[in-house]
């Protein structure tokens, strides 16, 4: 077996995930948190602090959702069928007299099916026909407009059309016939009122992530402003003595910070609020110092410092501070050395400073933690299956999460690992759009192979 295996608290990806997701579990049910009313489009991304309840019926009202005729399906079972249309009803707009038989209403998508109506016929499916109409209401010569049904025979039944109505109702009936070529089950083409929601229940529970789908849905519900949870401040915090800050001239042996900024972008991306925290030094009296700082947040993100040099003392540093340690340790790669656990009630993470180690890091175990500060309900990570374009090879041991390109046909996925410098090479990780998992016990995986891809 594998020392690493052996060594204490390194465990499989498997249970470090679980422990992990574990712990986001707890720590959201641990009370309510902070939230704040904010303008429905400054709630894009953000979570639900309060329930989304339909102030009416979804729909309101039974919704055509077919440019055509309402009519009463009975009408229509013995084939084609001439009724007499009564009126017209557009979206916004009511037909507020009761469909007899033999009458339709000539209607558009998203307007109200007509009581009496039970459902719409769509016009595909019709001849429209015009009569001209004397004052008693008698028939008068027949016009066909469109459709091909044919003439109106003698015999078909036109019904009178009632007069004491009023001069609005009058306005609304017209002096067409319309031919029906089509029989129709009741219900067709209309979403009864209430079929989506009824009026009090619950749309949306806290908790839920507001994207597009849900935006639409809070609006509708007629809230223009909406509680979300605040943001939890996520302190970032890189180690190393080689690194400077971005806008610094790096020396010969010197290299950019570019972690704080890949950690505060994916922060970002999943609802947190990135503080990013000066470069520590590989001191132990300085880093314990920034770390104590980044303590002040809801959460920490540290990188580099976790392996096993010399000079690595971030371990060290949180020991020292009482840390809880869950792992020090996942069988991954990259990003082996992670860490994961608490000083008091703030969570950590220790992450590798390899930059691609870092990104794979937090995508697996960091992610559903800022989740769950944000008040969200958990999330597995998505995964999907895609066809390996060239065979690969690697070592067994290790879960790997390579950074990979995922395109082909939207039935045949295609997935080709990206070709880098190890775990290092933040270029890689830049034209990748997945991840490709190799399980710990494969040496080949060959060209045409379903993998599973980490989606990001
Ligand atoms: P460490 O985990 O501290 O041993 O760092 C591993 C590698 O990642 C080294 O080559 C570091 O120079 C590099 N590295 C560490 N921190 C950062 C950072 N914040 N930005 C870019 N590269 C880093
Ligand atoms: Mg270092």
């Amino acid at each position: 077996m594998n020392t690493a295996v052996q060594s204490a608290g390194v465990l499989s990806f498997e249970d470090a995930y679980e422990v992990v997701r574990e712990r986001c579990r707890q720590i959201r049910n641990v009370g309510d948190r902070p939230s704040e009313e904010v303008l429905l489009m400054q709630a894009v991304g953000r979570v639900l602090a309060e329930p989304i309840t339909a102030d009416r019926d979804f729909p309101p009202f039974p919704r055509a959702t077919r440019d055509g005729f309402a009519v009463r399906a009975d009408d229509l079972v013995r084939g084609v069928t001439v009724l007499r249309v009564v009126g017209q009803v557009r979206a916004g707009d009511s037909y507020d007299l009761p469909v007899g038989s033999g009458e339709a209403v000539e209607i558009m998508t998203g307007a109200a099916v007509p009581v009496g109506a039970d459902a719409v016929v769509m016009v595909e499916y019709t001849g429209r026909k015009t009569q001209k109409l004397n004052h008693e209401g008698h028939e008068g010569a027949q016009r066909k407009e469109f459709g091909d049904g044919g003439d109106i025979g003698d015999d078909d039944n036109v019904l009178d059309i009632a007069s004491n109505e009023s001069p609005k109702q009058q306005e609304k009936r017209t002096e067409d016939l319309v031919e029906v070529q089509r029989t129709v089950a009741s219900g067709e083409n209309v979403v009864p009122a209430g079929a989506e929601a009824q009026a009090g229940q619950e749309l949306l529970p806290r908790g839920v992530r507001l994207r597009s789908a849900q935006i639409a849905l809070t609006a509708a519900a007629g809230k223009a402003s909406v509680k979300v949870y605040r943001k939890p401040k996520i302190s970032i915090l890189s180690t190393g003595d080689e690194l400077v800050e971005v806008a610094e001239k790096p020396g010969p042996s010197q290299i950019r910070n570019s972690n704080s900024y890949s950690l505060a972008a994916l922060v970002a991306e999943c609802g947190g609020e990135p503080v990013q925290l000066p470069i520590a030094p590989d001191e132990e009296g300085k880093l314990t110092e920034l770390i104590q700082e980044g303590l002040k947040a809801d959460m920490l993100l540290l990188s580099g410092g976790v392996s096993m040099g010399k000079f690595d003392l971030v371990e060290q540093a949180l020991k020292a501070l009482g840390a809880k340690l869950f792992f020090t340790g996942a069988l991954i790669q990259p990003g082996k050395p992670v860490v994961f656990g608490e000083v008091g009630a703030v969570p950590f993470f220790g992450l590798p400073g390899n930059p691609v180690s870092v990104m794979v890091t937090f995508e697996l175990f960091a992610r559903q933690m800022v989740e769950a500060l944000s008040g969200a309900q958990p999330e597995r990570m998505k995964s999907a299956k895609a066809k390996l374009k060239k065979d690969f090879k690697t070592k067994t041991g290790l879960t790997r999460f390579l950074p990979a390109r995922l395109d082909g046909a939207l039935d045949d996925p295609e997935v080709e690992v990206v070709p880098w410098q190890g775990s290092g090479d933040m270029l890689a990780a830049a034209r990748a759009n997945c991840y490709v998992v190799v399980p710990p016990d494969r040496e080949k995986l060959a060209k045409g192979e379903m993998v599973t891809v980490v989606l990001r």
